[in-house]
């Protein structure tokens, strides 16, 4: 069996209106103008300017002593997981969470941790959730090290964490010994639509990364940020991972851009998705799942449809969107406008029908 991603049709075009995920926005003419005129060095020697610019902006963002750029969001949920915990850890989390669905099991196959999946909607779970998964510490049990959170929880519809929630979690964790670890592959829509500083809202984890290649539309890159000793304990497991790099610079700037240009306008991706939400609400036999951020989940199989069957008629169409569990995602990002929006409710309307 080969593994490798299936490429599409020679010829075909790529979809008109790309709903299928905000990695696929591609690099503006000024972003790229941005990454051609980046100072570079070796990063693997700490010699790249603007990867040391972009480390040094995300720890102040964060309101961490430091931080490490890495080529993916799975690599900082990786070496993150190696950093805090040794093999045969226990890591509790969300059943819905990246690291479980989505890395290709490599907790099992790198970390050693174990993962104790909680149970909870909209990809949360409570403070009591937490305290029930505590083991007793003996000999038996797996050592608990780590409670993992993902902000916004993907698989559980693009919910904002709230932050007293966060911070009630994350204070059983702590008094457990426990370190907390934030997954913010979207940390940014959480704090936008939320209107939250990122340093509040991760104040209660000892390791937070975000990604740039979500909505925030870089090509590339990651930036994990925690105490001093922490990062300089994942840069080991960068290195030895070969996650270090050389002109990264070239792909920091991306991402200094993307700061620069691209968080506030979030909103508007948030914006059009309610807008979406509102106009497949109007669809007979669909089921929407109120947006809190750019992820709009829905259902059609009260309409008579099955997801491969409506993602098949939409390709026709020119439009993408992914399926997840039985469920449709349609992303907004920042290659999605208002007017798509519109014309997209009316192919996914003739696309139920026909
Ligand atoms: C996309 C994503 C990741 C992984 O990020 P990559 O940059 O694609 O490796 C991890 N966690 C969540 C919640 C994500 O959505």
């Amino acid at each position: 069996m080969v593994h490798a991603p299936e490429r599409p049709p020679a010829g075909a075009p790529p979809a008109r209106i790309n709903l299928y995920s905000d990695t696929q926005t591609r690099p503006t003419p000024a972003m790229k103008a941005a990454m051609m005129a980046a100072a570079v060095g070796d990063e693997q020697h700490g010699d790249d300017p603007t990867v040391h610019a972009l480390c040094d902006r995300m720890a102040a963002l964060m309101g961490k002593e430091a931080a490490i750029f890495l080529p993916s969001g799975t690599m900082c949920n990786v070496v993150a997981i190696l950093t805090h915990c040794g093999k045969g850890d226990e890591v509790v989390a969300h059943e819905t969470a990246h690291i479980l669905f989505s890395e290709g099991g490599a907790h099992a196959a790198f970390t050693g941790v174990q993962i104790m999946p909680l149970k909870g909607g909209g990809g949360m779970f409570t403070a009591d959730d937490v305290r029930a998964a505590i083991r007793p510490k003996t000999r038996y049990n797996p050592p608990q090290r780590l409670l993992e959170v993902e902000q916004t929880a993907n698989i559980g519809g693009g919910k904002v964490w709230p932050l007293q929630q966060l911070n009630e979690v994350a204070a059983v964790a702590h008094a457990e010994g426990w370190s907390t670890h934030m997954d913010g592959a979207r940390l940014m829509n959480a704090c936008v639509a939320a209107a939250v500083a990122p340093r509040d809202m991760v104040a209660g984890y000892d390791s937070v990364w975000l990604d740039f290649t979500k909505g925030l539309g870089a090509p590339l890159g990651a930036v994990l940020c925690g105490s001093a000793d922490f990062i300089g304990q994942a840069w080991r497991w960068k290195q030895r991972l070969g996650g270090s790099m050389r002109q990264a610079g070239i792909c920091a700037a991306a991402c200094l851009y993307a700061l620069e240009h691209n968080i506030e306008r979030l909103a508007e991706d948030h914006a059009n998705a309610k807008a979406l939400a509102r106009g497949l609400a109007q669809i007979p036999g669909v089921v929407v799942e109120d947006p809190e951020t750019n992820l709009v989940f829905f259902d059609v199989r009260g309409a008579g449809v099955d997801v491969p069957t409506l993602q098949r008629r939409l390709a026709l169409r020119g439009v993408s969107v992914s399926g997840l569990g039985g469920r449709v995602r349609a992303c907004t990002h920042l290659d999605v406008t208002a007017p798509m929006i519109e014309e997209v409710v009316g192919l996914i309307r003739q696309s139920i029908l026909a």
